[in-house]
């Protein structure tokens, strides 16, 4: 399988939600109900058979006039720096010359060493000069793949998809499909919570946290939610939990902030921290928190 963080980018109206709806069609995903605010976040989950593509949305990155300034640049390339890919949207029907382009790229530039593919969009209502001057553009200045399509039409979108899976990196699901298709808010309350961990801690601790909700009681005002934080190490959880449990008050209250926000409810948070040795290299610790694992295969051991 191929699985992967994919940073959208594009200027408001380019067509970034109709184009992520095109890609979902019948299958398993989810977009966010609400504008989000932070640097980081998951915006929707397509999951096929072969791959999992998670797209991270980048607001107010490309808004005229706040581009180059120095904060929204460090603000674009903090979400570019999770990216395994990046997915640049422009609007063909609606020129907006040079300066706009010179501002994209400039952000782009420092972006990491991973792929850059170009939704050409509105190919349905803009004329063929300007569809192939971007593509060019694409080529040439972002040496990105260019991909004239119509998002509301679904017209290359299958291609642009298909191309999209065979660049993230081989591996294995980053979420346990199952989990989000039944309840998308549960997945993304776990994943703010996640994201503030990212925020919260450096190195190793942000990648060897998982957030799972346990309990969520709608009816009950505040809203209840029981999260739990599986880490893979003792020493892990000390540092999470910090001097006195400090340091997870304070992730809690963050969290709690973001979800509120989210939910437009008043939420009480409770918030677990528990070791589970080394779940990322074990099967069973996997399977425990619903990712697909196949049985082994002794062939195909190791892929
Ligand atoms: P976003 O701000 O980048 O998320 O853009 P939206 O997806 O909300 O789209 C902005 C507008 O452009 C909406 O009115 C869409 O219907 C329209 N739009 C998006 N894609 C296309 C397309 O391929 N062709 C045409 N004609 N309109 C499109
Ligand atoms: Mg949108």
């Amino acid at each position: 399988t191929h699985s992967g963080y994919i940073t959208l980018m594009g200027r408001p109206n380019a067509g970034k939600s109709t184009l992520l709806n095109a890609f979902v069609g019948e299958r398993l995903s989810i977009v966010t109900p609400k504008a989000q605010t932070t640097w980081r976040r998951v915006t929707g989950v397509l999951t096929s058979q072969r791959a999992q593509m998670v797209f991270l949305d980048t607001p107010g990155l490309m808004t005229p006039g706040d581009l180059l300034q120095h904060a929204m640049v460090a603000a674009a390339l903090e979400a570019l720096r999770e990216a395994d890919l990046v997915l640049l949207v422009l609007d063909a029907a609606a020129s907006r010359g040079r300066s706009d382009l010179e501002g994209i790229e400039a952000v782009l530039e420092e972006r990491p060493r991973v792929p850059l593919l170009c939704a050409v969009n509105k190919a349905d209502v803009a004329n063929e000069e300007e569809i192939a001057a971007l593509s060019r553009w694409v080529e040439d200045r972002l040496q990105g793949e260019a991909f004239p399509i119509s998002a509301l039409l679904g017209t290359g979108v299958d291609d642009l998809r298909t191309r999209l899976e065979d660049l993230l990196p081989e591996g294995p699901f980053l979420y346990p499909p199952d989990e989000i298709a039944k309840d998308p808010v549960r997945f993304f309350v776990a994943e703010m919570v996640r994201e503030t961990v990212f925020e919260h801690y450096r190195q190793e601790i942000p990648y060897s946290a998982f957030c799972r909700i346990e309990e969520f009681r709608e009816g009950e005002d505040p809203v209840y939610i029981q999260a739990q934080i599986f880490v893979e190490r003792e020493s892990q959880k000390r540092i999470l939990v910090g001097k006195g449990g400090s340091s997870i008050r304070a992730l809690g209250m963050e969290s709690r902030r973001k979800i509120e926000d989210f939910l437009q409810r008043r939420v009480y948070l409770d918030l677990w921290v528990k070791v589970l040795q080394d779940w990322r290299r074990k099967r069973g610790h996997l399977r425990k928190l619903g990712f697909p694992i196949p049985d082994p295969h002794p062939r195909r051991r190791g892929t």
